[in-house]
């Protein structure tokens, strides 16, 4: 069978590709690892302004020869797609201009899958290659009030997202880690109430803690704005409580599955785009 390259929406225009260095490792907390990266090529990223801002970090694949240096979009339109380099979705957690380096934290998952192994191990020296940033949320400075809900993997975006609001900012954010051990410190505004909520070894994914305190909670007044990220189960049956339930519109609700229970991000990337894949 032929293979013919394949296109994508993005390009390598809308999503420059970046090449930075492994600075730091730092172990935030048991599951979480930051890893801070620059070097010359910081020049090149070009920050887009939005809190949820995202990025493609590239994995290429043992036994593949690769142009060097690597072109992630000269790949992209050179190669099959079978041997493009894997990618793996985060939030870039913050920017130092400045100082020419930025963030990105991990959720340390266990031994499966690339992203979480890669930055468990990590050194400084190590390459990090990705294309982006995307993205597309900041705090509405109309709402009445804002509404988080997330697992470990949207506590980057949340975060950021929190210590972006106003003084004056009123909300609810509900944040869904394994133990107390996986709290972290969020500079938030003092109207902005975080509800840490622990699932004590029930795996991630497999728990209803998070979608029954959303349901389940009684709701300040006044419009709300909604940013509700994390696994895929979890975000359908948000999709449930506030639409169905509370009746929101779809420009309050900012949601999407970030990751999804016993699927690697490759597969659960190509299910977003079928309609069933949808949420
Ligand atoms: C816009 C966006 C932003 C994101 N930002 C972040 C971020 O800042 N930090 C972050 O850690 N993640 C973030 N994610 C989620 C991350 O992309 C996925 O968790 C991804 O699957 C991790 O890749 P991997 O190679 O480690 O595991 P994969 O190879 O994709 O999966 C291997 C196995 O691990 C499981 N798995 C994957 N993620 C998790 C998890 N979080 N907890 C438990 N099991 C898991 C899968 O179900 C699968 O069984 C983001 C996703 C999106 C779409």
């Amino acid at each position: 069978m032929t293979s013919v390259p394949a296109t994508t929406s993005a390009s390598r225009k809308s999503r420059p590709q970046t090449n930075l260095s492994v600075l730091r490792r730092e172990q935030l907390s048991p599951h979480m690892v930051r890893i801070v990266a620059g070097g010359p090529g910081f020049d090149g990223y070009v920050n887009n302004g939005f809190v949820d801002r995202y990025i493609k970090i590239a994995f290429p694949q043992p036994g593949i020869d690769y142009p060097e240096p690597l072109d992630l979009w000269a790949i992209r339109e050179s190669m099959p797609r079978e041997e493009w380099p894997h990618t793996r979705t985060y939030t870039v957690r913050w920017v130092d201009e400045p100082a020419g380096e930025l963030a990105i934290d991990f959720v340390i998952h266990g031994d499966e899958g690339l992203a979480g192994p890669w930055a468990a191990s990590a050194r400084p020296g190590d390459s990090l290659v990705f294309t982006g940033p995307g993205g597309g949320y900041n705090p509405d400075p109309t709402a009445d009030w804002h509404l988080f809900a997330g697992d470990e993997s949207a506590l980057p975006a949340i975060s950021a997202a929190i210590e972006s609001l106003p003084e004056h900012a009123r909300g609810l954010a509900f944040l869904e880690v394994d133990s107390d051990a996986e709290i972290q410190a969020v500079a938030a505004p003092a109207g902005m109430e975080l509800r840490w909520l622990l699932r004590d070894g029930v795996p991630a994914g497999a728990g209803e803690l998070l979608v029954n305190a959303v349901r389940d909670t009684e709701w300040p007044d006044g419009r709300v704005q909604v940013f509700a990220h994390g696994e895929r189960g979890y975000m359908k049956s948000l999709r449930d409580v506030f639409y169905a339930q509370r009746g929101l519109e779809r420009g309050q609700v900012s949601l999407s599955g970030y990751w999804a229970k016993g699927r690697v991000e490759d597969d659960f990337q190509a299910e977003k785009k079928l309609p069933v894949g949808q949420i």
